[in-house]
This record gives structure tokens, sequence and C-alpha cells, in this order.
């Protein structure tokens, strides 16, 4: 019997309840559906379920319980209050073993040799790399503009007639910049692209791509979704219903990259808190913001909620809040950012973002150590660059710790 059918009105409700499905044993939550394969009742029903007659599960690399209501959440969250032709949205998840599972099950599910995809230069690395060494083997090449500028993608338009998906990351890791969706979503639907966007930094709590003509949306759901670290995982997330259930659940189960129980259990759990959660961590980042810009030590501050950031008016248009991600400079460069990360006590020296405890990192001696001063720099990488995932803890603490580290 499915849970709570009436429709919920919050997002924090939707996010709590919404992919519940009761179990045979009542069970308050979606039992670990820890089972690679399902019994048929009889070669009938097998014929059945594989002729696609009769719902119901057959083996979990092509679904299972425990998935199904992370999945379904997912939908229900990207989905939360937008409508189409008078109804609420129909959108179908897939969810997967990483984000990169996902973003590369979607690219090779809707591209082909020949076919080039345009992107803004600020990527998450592992998506650049894709893009610029596993996919042009197969024929599939990647424009790289500055998209803050529509004219730059205007012209890469009018160039390359192949360019057939326009991908979009914003917030985008690890600059922390932010592209119009309206705007570029309009200017692919007149050239018939296909529009995927990263909203892993963001959250369907702070922006909804699909309010725009977006067709995925794609998450890093290891970050703020799960939200406590506990997980890797990714998920996208489809409009054309017909599609998803089609070539991109066909191309998912044939690469393999499903997630499983355990992690989507701990997704599902890690969800439920997600507007509270996100209140706090916003709450939290424009305070550190705030308190980073009068230290004498901090030369310059990166945060979509300050006046001073150079995509504070895209970010205020399409996000409700500007988020958590934010990255400082320090004086002294490239000691004075290790000096600082050494130096912390409670925040914690790691990469990734997105979970309940502050995580910070220094890029040049750390993610981007090996990437040529000069290149890391063109991407504003600078040697006393510090990235912050602001997380949940107290605010003094949080403050204290990073003044302490500071002094
Ligand atoms: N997208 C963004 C914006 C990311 O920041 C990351 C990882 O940091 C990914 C995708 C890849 O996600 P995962 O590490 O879960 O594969």
């Amino acid at each position: 019997m499915p849970f709570k059918k009436h429709s919920l009105k919050g997002f924090g409700s939707t996010a709590i309840h919404s992919g519940h499905q009761q179990d045979g044993n009542n069970a308050h939550l979606t039992p670990i559906y820890a089972t690679s394969t399902y019994i048929f009742d009889s070669a009938e029903q097998g014929m059945r379920r594989f002729s696609e007659e009769e719902k119901g599960y057959i083996y979990s690399r092509w679904g299972n319980p425990t998935m199904a209501e992370a999945e379904e959440k997912i939908s229900a969250l990207e989905g939360f209050g937008i409508m189409e032709n008078g109804e609420p949205l129909q959108l179908k998840s897939i969810l997967h073993a990483s984000g990169m599972a996902a973003i590369s099950a979607l690219l090779l599910a809707t591209l082909k040799a020949g076919d080039k995809i345009l992107s803004h230069f600020s990527l998450y690395g592992g998506t650049q790399e894709l893009m610029e060494k596993v996919l042009p083997p197969l024929g599939i090449e990647a424009i790289i503009a500055d998209l803050r500028d529509l004219n730059q993608a205007e012209d890469a338009l009018k160039k390359d007639p192949e360019i057939k998906m326009l991908y979009l990351e914003t917030p985008a890791n690890p600059t922390i910049q932010c592209v119009d969706i309206d705007e570029l979503t309009v200017l692919a639907k007149r050239n018939n692209l296909l529009i995927a966007v990263d909203n892993s930094f963001a959250t369907p709590y702070l922006q909804q791509p699909f309010k725009y003509d977006v067709d995925f949306v794609l998450h890093s759901t290891t970050k703020f979704l799960n939200g406590h670290g506990t997980a890797i995982g990714g998920v996208i997330v489809g409009k054309d219903v017909q599609f998803m259930h089609g070539r991109m659940e066909k191309v998912h189960r044939l690469l393999g990259g499903n997630s499983n129980p355990f992690d989507a259990f701990l997704l599902t759990q890690g969800m439920k808190t997600l507007e509270v959660r996100m209140e706090r961590h916003c709450a939290n980042a424009m305070k550190v913001a705030t308190f980073l810009e009068r230290n004498k030590s901090v030369t310059k501050v990166n945060y979509l909620g300050l006046a001073s950031h150079p995509d504070y008016a895209t970010a205020k248009k399409q996000m409700s809040h500007p988020g958590a991600m934010l990255s400082f400079e320090l004086k002294n460069g490239l000691d004075a950012g290790k000096k600082f990360i050494n130096k912390l006590q409670m925040c914690v020296r790691a990469v990734s973002l997105g979970t309940c405890d502050t995580l910070l990192s220094h890029p040049a001696s750390m993610t981007h150590f090996g990437v040529p001063k000069e290149k890391r720099l063109q991407y504003g990488i600078t040697d006393g660059l510090i990235r912050m995932s602001v997380g949940i803890e107290n605010i003094d603490d949080i403050l204290n710790d990073l003044e302490q580290a500071l002094n």
C-alpha cells in the first residue's frame, strides 16, 4: 500500500515522506533490501516481469526497493511545486554508484560520435577530465567557453552545428561561478540542444533547474543530498519519462554503474533533513563570509551572497539562497595556505563538500597539486586559496576555529 497518498504542501515534508512504500512487515523505514535477485512464483510470472506486463523487481542492478525510495524522493524534490500543463511535473530519477557514473551514463546515452557538448570553463575536475580524456576517442568533443557571456555561447553555436548538448554546472566546482540557466536554456532550445544541469552545489532546496526548459538534472548525491558524508552516489533526473524508462534505463543497466541498497538507505535518511540542514548551512556560510571579509589575513572572499562576487546577480536570480560553499585567499600564498589548514582544530581538512561537518581544503597543495601553476591560475586557483564547505556546527565554534587558525 502506498504511504501518505495526499499531496504534501511543504518541501521538508516532501523530503521526509515522498517515495516511501509500506513493506509487508509495517517497518517504519524502508529496509535495506540486501538482495541481488527476486523470486518468481512461476515461469509465467517471470515471463510477465520480463515483458513488463507485470511490475516487479527482477535483479538489483535493474532496480531495488531501497534504491527506488531514494529515486522517488529525488524526483519529488527536483519537481517540487513545478506544474506543467496544469499537472505536477513528472520526473524519473535513476540512482548511480557515484556522481561520475551518473554523468558518464547520461552523456553516453544521449550523444554519439560526431556530436559536441557546449560547456562553461569552470567544471568539477572529474567532469572536465571525462570530457577531455574519455569522450574524444569516442568521437565526442567538448567546446568550452565562458558561458557567463551569452555572446560566447551564441558564437559557439553558430560555429558548431554539431553541438547537441548544453552542459551546465552551477554553482561550479571549485570556483563557485554561476551561469544563467534561464538565458542559456532559451538559447539552447532555440538550437534544439539537450540541456543538463549539475545541481550538486545548490540542491533542489536552493535551485530547481526544471523551472526552466532543462531536460536533465544531475547530482553527486555524495554531497548535500546525503549530507553526512556516509556514501558516494549520483543520480540522473529526467523530464522525458519515456526516454528515462527507455534508452536511459537500458544504458544504465548495461554500463552497470548502479547504486546499492545500503548507500541508498543512507541517502534516503540524509535527504529527510535537507531543508533544515540547508537553512543552517546557508545561515552559517553568510556569517563565515562576513567574518572572513573583515579579517586582515584574508585578501579576497568568494561567496555568492556577497555583492562583490561577479555572479551575485545570477545567483540571486535563480537560487533562493547563495549556498554553503565559499573560497577565500590568504595573504602570503602557499605557505599561509598550508599553515592555516594545518592549524584547524574542529573544522576538517578534507576534500568533498556538503557534510554536516565544516570541510576545508587547500587546492594548491591538495586537489590541484599536480596542475601546472599557470593553468590553475587561469581558473582562479591561487597559491593561498582555501575552499570551504560550511557545515552545520554552532557558528561560534566554526568562527573560533577559523580565527585561531588565521592568527
Ligand atoms: N559534480 C560535482 C559538482 C562535484 O563536485 C563532484 C565531486 O566532487 C561530482 C560531480 C562527482 O561526484 P562523485 O564524486 O560522487 O562521483
